[in-house]
C-alpha cells in the first residue's frame, strides 16, 4: 500500500504541478491538454509520464529544446514521499485526508510561489471550502481554537505586513489565516516560529553566499508550509517537549 501511495502522490504530483503553474495566471482550464509553456507544443502521452519523462528527456522539451525545471520532477518526488510518509502516519484513517489535503497544498503553493510569486485566491477558497467539509465529518476538539487560529494568523500577518512594509505579502496573510483555521491557535504559533526561522536561515545563507542580493523578495510560502507540514505530523510532541522545558 505505501509503494500505491507513492506512485499516487507522483501522479497527483504532475497535476499539482499544472495547478501551481497555471493557476497564477487563471489559465487552468484555458488548454486541455498540456503543453510547453516555452513553444505551446502540446505533449505526448510519453512525456507526462511523472518523473520518468524529465529524466528520458533529460530535463529538456522535444519540440524546443528549451530547459525544463527541476523543480517539476522533484515536486513530484516530494508527493510521492509525502503521500507514502502520511499513509504509513495515519492509515486509513480520517486523518489521512486532512495531511494528504496539505501536502496538495503545499505543493500547489510552493511551485506558484516560485515560479510567479503568486498564492492564487482560487486556490485558498477551495481548500478552506475543503477542511470545512472535512471538519464536519471529522470535527475538531475545539471550533473556538480553529477559528481563534484563522483571526490570529491573519491578523499578525497582517500587522508584520504593515511594520515591514512589504516583508510579506497578503497571499501570506490569507495562507497564514487559512493554516490557523485548520491547526488552530497552539499550532499556528509553531508555524509561524518554524517557518520564521527556515526563512531567515535560508535567506541569510542565499545573501552571504551572494545567490541573491539584500533586496530582492524571496518566496516565503514554502517555509510557511514546511513548518505546517512539521507542525502536523510531530507538532503536537514538539509543543510538549517545549513546554516541558521552558
Ligand atoms: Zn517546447
Amino acid at each position: 500500500m505505501t509503494a500505491v501511495f507513492f506512485v499516487l502522490g507522483l501522479v497527483f504530483g504532475s497535476f499539482f504541478n499544472v495547478v501551481g503553474l497555471r493557476a497564477p495566471a487563471k489559465s487552468l482550464f484555458a488548454h486541455s491538454r498540456s503543453y510547453c509553456p516555452h513553444c505551446c507544443k502540446d505533449l505526448h502521452w510519453y512525456e507526462l509520464i511523472p518523473l520518468l519523462s524529465w529524466l528520458f528527456l533529460r530535463g529538456k522539451c522535444s519540440g524546443c529544446r528549451a530547459h525544463i525545471s527541476l523543480m517539476y520532477p522533484a515536486m513530484e518526488l516530494f508527493s510521492g514521499a509525502y503521500f507514502s510518509f502520511a499513509f504509513l502516519y495515519h492509515g486509513f484513517t480520517p486523518p489521512l485526508i486532512y495531511s494528504l489535503l496539505l501536502g496538495a497544498l503545499t505543493h500547489i503553493f510552493i511551485v506558484s510561489d516560485i515560479t510567479s510569486m503568486i498564492l492564487p485566491s482560487s486556490v485558498l477558497i477551495t481548500f478552506s471550502l475543503c477542511y470545512m467539509l472535512y471538519f464536519l465529518i471529522d470535527p475538531p476538539i475545539s471550533y473556538w481554537s480553529q477559528v481563534i487560529g484563522g483571526g490570529v494568523g491573519a491578523g499578525v500577518t497582517a500587522g508584520i505586513i504593515l511594520l515591514s512594509r512589504g516583508g510579506m505579502g497578503g497571499g501570506d496573510m490569507k495562507l497564514f489565516g487559512l493554516l490557523g483555521f485548520m491547526m488552530g491557535v497552539e499550532k499556528l504559533f509553531l508555524i509561524f516560529l518554524i517557518s520564521s526561522s527556515l526563512g531567515a536561515l535560508t535567506g541569510g545563507m542565499l545573501i552571504i553566499t551572494k545567490v541573491i542580493s539584500g533586496r530582492q523578495p524571496v518566496p516565503f510560502a514554502p517555509f510557511i508550509l514546511t513548518g505546517a507540514c512539521v507542525t502536523n505530523f510531530y507538532g503536537t510532541p514538539l509543543i510538549e517537549w517545549y513546554l516541558g522545558h521552558f
